[in-house]
């Protein structure tokens, strides 16, 4: 998951590449992390990506078994949301000039904008357990900060997510279609968002 802030973006299908805004490990990286991890995303993760690239919810995520605790209940069983993989590698993984990035690197999920770091009590950055990173970070004072901010951002809509998940196992025992859910989780974002900032239209819908 390349951490590299207003580096890559993604305009009309191309992937254009600026000034990184500080010098971190991923400038060298083929992306190991894209391509090693599966990445779970939350309500918000998935309503940005389907909002701006205006795309349906289910050309972009896939779904993982997983257990009653973190799963969404759907009829065949129980369910976490991750990014759709294509040739075992996150989708959204692109190829430019040899290099892999990350073709939604404004919107990428909050998993990708924490890693490969997490917030540990006394306010330190700490590495996640497991990362695959192949070099030390060493990050600015301002850099660091900007970690802990998405870490702390990513953190509370995950907690909104397990809400959402929760309400809905609870309201349908028998579980529910994909775009049932999906339905269900829009709203609820929409819900949440301040009436200013509310669009019309342009659910994750799934089929
Ligand atoms: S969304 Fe981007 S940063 Fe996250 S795994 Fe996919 S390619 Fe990597
Ligand atoms: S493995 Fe580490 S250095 Fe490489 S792209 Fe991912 S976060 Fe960056």
């Amino acid at each position: 998951m390349p951490k590299i802030r207003a580096d890559y973006s993604l305009e009309e299908d191309k992937v254009v590449v600026q000034a990184p805004a500080e010098a971190v490990p991923c400038t060298g990286c083929h992306a190991n992390c894209c391509e090693y991890h599966v990445v779970p995303v939350t309500a918000h993760d998935i309503q940005r990506i389907a909002d701006t690239l205006d795309r349906p919810m289910e050309s972009f995520v896939q779904l993982h078994l997983s257990d009653e605790a973190d799963g969404v209940h759907l009829r065949d069983g129980f369910f976490v949301l991750a990014l759709r993989q294509r040739e075992d590698r996150c989708g959204f993984l692109a190829d430019v000039e040899g290099q892999k990035r990350c073709s939604i690197h404004a919107f990428k999920p909050g998993l990708c904008n924490a890693y490969p770091f997490k917030v540990v009590p006394g306010d330190q950055l700490e590495y996640l357990d497991g990362i695959v990173c192949p070099s030390p970070w060493t990050l600015s004072r301002r850099g660091q900060q900007s970690f802990r901010d998405d870490i702390r951002r990513s953190q509370a809509e995950l907690a909104f997510h397990q809400e959402i998940v929760a309400d809905w196992n609870a309201t349908h025992p028998a579980g529910g279609e994909l775009a049932e859910f999906a339905a269900f989780m829009t709203s609820a974002v929409e819900r949440a968002r301040p009436a200013a900032s509310r669009r019309p239209g342009k659910p994750p819908t799934a089929t």
